[in-house]
């Protein structure tokens, strides 16, 4: 570990996996935390995290479980959006689909 990033860890330092697979062992999922922060995170790891996708700009997020409904993760009926306003535009884009006036 230490010869791939090239130098030794200090004591207080931990290698942190960033995607939480301790298998990917990939540089790009690496870094370096203080223990008072891997500690930090290991507390946050406790309530799984799940990914959803944005309803409306698509990008994948991630939720702690407990603030995710059923539906949501499987993105049926209640969209889950990564942010209040990506929900806003999606709240009035299907607002505007749904009142669509007669073709002329
Ligand atoms: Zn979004």
């Amino acid at each position: 570990m230490a010869l791939e990033l090239g130098r030794r860890l200090k004591v207080n330092e931990e290698v942190d996996h960033i995607d939480n697979d301790p298998l990917n062992n990939d540089l790009t999922n690496l870094q370096i935390l203080s223990q008072a922060e891997n500690l930090a995170k290991q507390e946050h790891k406790k309530l799984p995290l799940v990914k959803i996708q944005c309803a409306y700009c698509k990008t994948i997020f991630e939720r702690r479980r407990d603030q995710v409904t059923e539906r949501q993760r499987r993105n049926l009926a209640s969209p889950a959006c990564c942010s209040r306003s990506c929900s806003a535009k999606l709240q009035y884009q299907l607002g505007h689909s749904a009142i669509q006036p007669g073709r002329h």
